[in-house]
């Protein structure tokens, strides 16, 4: 029997779980700033609703954990968190809240890729949806907000890129500009690019295929081809974010990866990632909701992923927010454990991390151990603080010891950590 990791997954050990708080506290705090509030959908939903929302020609397609339950149900794994956040909106009739529905919702998402650094096959996402807004400050907002959010946490060389793929009746102009540019060119490339020629020539705006890089590179200005009121649309998110200056560059090329977009798109990018370089992706998502079954609902949001972002963090020396400290007490021989807990509990009234290991009980193997968890004070307590109702108090940092009454702990640690005792 075979009980390894499934491949393309990963434990998150402790000391990985510190980088995951610290985005995920980070993400809630900036999201709660604009008041987006979290939703919590399942991580299974019915295969339909993916169908539904990505095209036959997505790779996400092929990429899907299907399954068909006892109940003979066809379900998937969620491999991306807008369909459902959409699904939702819907179920849950959201439509009648006062205010558009801001969302945001974090967790694992599952897409059977070819795992290589940064790409697995569970992965975890934070995203926001803006729903219910077609105003292009909205665009603007979850565009401020991600960049809000990456600057927060420390991050340097980041970028966004910004484009317009257009509304429903702009799609198609766009597209026969692209054919009509590249058909004299068309035999020259992969069966796979004229496949997308065919049916999606919107998605060859990204290819890395260097031959259709160099075809493209005399592409005019797409945003010629879009109606008055999408380029209205684009201009005002533009001067929005120049208002504010938020830093981002026009790329004609962009176009997402799913095909629900219209109007804006966006991609957060660090110049530091390789050949993965892309941390943030999101646009305007007009038609989604109603395609679902809802009624006409313009929307708007985007999704990271948290791996990606890590990695990202690592690679710059972000350091992570200081840990709250830790006082690690020493009985010195089983007969003063007892009272070793009570100082604990005290301790852990004041909001202070506190751990006792039970199995040691002489001096050496406490101090080593102590050192190994990177406690900030030792607590001793053995036969000459009993007898003398005192304690003794370590500073593993500075590598001072100070004998105090055993009265005066809670004092004591109120004055050198400015906690309060509840
Ligand atoms: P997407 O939903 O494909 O637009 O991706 C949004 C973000 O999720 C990307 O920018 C990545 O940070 C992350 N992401 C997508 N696929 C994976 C994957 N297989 N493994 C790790 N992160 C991923």
């Amino acid at each position: 029997m075979d009980y390894s990791l499934p491949r393309g997954t990963q434990d998150i050990l402790p000391d990985e779980v510190d980088y995951w708080n610290f985005v995920e506290k980070t993400a809630k705090k900036i999201f709660d700033l604009y008041n987006f509030n979290e939703i919590r959908t399942p991580i299974f939903e019915s295969s339909q609703l993916f169908n539904r929302v990505i095209s036959e020609s997505d790779i996400v397609k092929k990429e899907m954990y299907t399954f068909t339950d006892i109940g003979n149900r066809d379900l998937a794994l969620r491999p991306e968190g807008t369909a459902p956040v959409a699904r939702a909106f819907i179920t849950n009739n959201l439509n009648r809240s006062p205010q558009h529905s801001k969302l945001f919702y974090q967790g694992p998402m599952f897409r059977y890729e070819r795992p290589q650094a940064g790409r697995y096959r569970q992965f975890h996402q934070i995203g926001v949806e803006s729903i219910g807004s077609d105003h292009p400050f909205s665009d603007a907002e979850v565009i401020t907000m991600s960049y809000r959010l990456f600057s927060s946490l420390g991050l340097k060389n980041i970028k966004i890129y910004i484009n317009s793929v257009g509304s429903d009746t702009c799609r198609p102009v766009i597209e026969a500009r692209i054919k009509q540019f590249l058909a004299s060119n068309l035999s020259q490339l992969s069966e796979n690019l004229q496949e997308k020629f065919k049916h999606n020539p919107l998605k060859m705006l990204d290819s890395k295929d260097e031959t259709l890089q160099t075809y493209l590179s005399g592409l005019p200005d797409m945003r010629e081809a879009l109606s008055q009121q999408s380029k209205d649309h684009f201009n005002f998110v533009i001067s929005y974010l120049d208002h504010l200056n938020i830093p981002f560059e026009y790329k004609p090329t962009l176009v997402r990866g799913l095909d629900y977009y219209t109007e804006t798109v966006f991609e957060v990018v660090s110049e530091d990632l390789g050949a993965q370089n892309s941390i943030c992706g999101g646009g305007r998502y007009n038609n989604l909701i109603k395609n679902l079954g809802g009624s006409h609902t313009p929307a708007v949001g985007f999704a990271f992923g948290i791996e990606r972002l890590i990695m990202l963090l690592k690679k710059q020396n972000i350091s992570l927010p200081n840990q709250p400290i830790l006082v690690y007490i020493a009985a010195l021989g089983k007969e003063y454990q007892m009272e070793c807990i009570h100082i604990a509990e005290d301790l852990r009234n004041l909001g202070l991390r506190v751990t006792i290991d039970y199995n040691k009980i002489d001096f050496n193997s406490h101090i080593k151990l102590s050192q190994k968890m990177e406690a900030s004070y030792m607590i001793i307590f053995g036969e000459d603080e009993f007898d003398n109702k005192t304690l003794s108090i370590k500073d593993l940092h500075k590598r001072k010891q100070e004998s105090i009454p055993a009265s005066n702990l809670i004092p004591y640690f109120e004055s050198l950590t400015g906690l309060t005792y509840v």
